[in-house]
């Protein structure tokens, strides 16, 4: 069975599309951890990141620069923390996460919550800034 990732790139679960190509596709984290926390996932789906052939693993991080220069002119942040975790859903995917301190990377915070009107905005002003 598809993974939940490759039926929301298949658009068959809506998502609050940030970036796409060929390859990968941006999208917000459903329970973030920031305004604008961001999964890039590669469209090929591979449970985990590391087994991404070496082309594709450095393409995906390329990709994921651009959205990173996207969220810094979107959202007020310090930086855009990387995370990969994978142990929920079994398709590669890298968390990018604006942060203001070291602690706003802490898995266990409470997450912030979201109306679908923000999650849209937040979406929609990161995508107006990928180049
Ligand atoms: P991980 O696999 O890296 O441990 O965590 C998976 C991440 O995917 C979590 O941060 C979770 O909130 C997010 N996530 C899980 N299911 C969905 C979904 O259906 N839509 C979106 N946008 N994010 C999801």
């Amino acid at each position: 069975m598809a993974s939940i990732f490759s039926r929301i790139i298949a658009g068959e679960i809506p998502s609050y599309k940030v970036a796409e190509n060929d390859k990968f596709y941006a999208f917000l984290d459903i329970n973030p951890m920031a305004k604008g926390h961001t999964l890039v996932v590669p469209k090929q789906e591979t449970d985990y990141i590391f087994d991404l052939d070496d082309d594709l693993l450095a393409e995906m991080t390329l990709f994921s620069k651009k959205v990173v220069q996207a969220i810094e002119k979107a959202i007020p942040c310090k930086r855009v923390g990387v995370m990969v975790i994978g142990l929920e859903v079994p398709h590669a995917h890298i968390h990018l996460i604006p942060i203001q301190k070291e602690t706003d990377l802490i898995l266990t915070n409470p997450r912030v919550k979201l109306s679908s009107d923000e999650f849209e905005k937040i979406a929609e002003a990161i995508r107006g800034n990928v180049k």
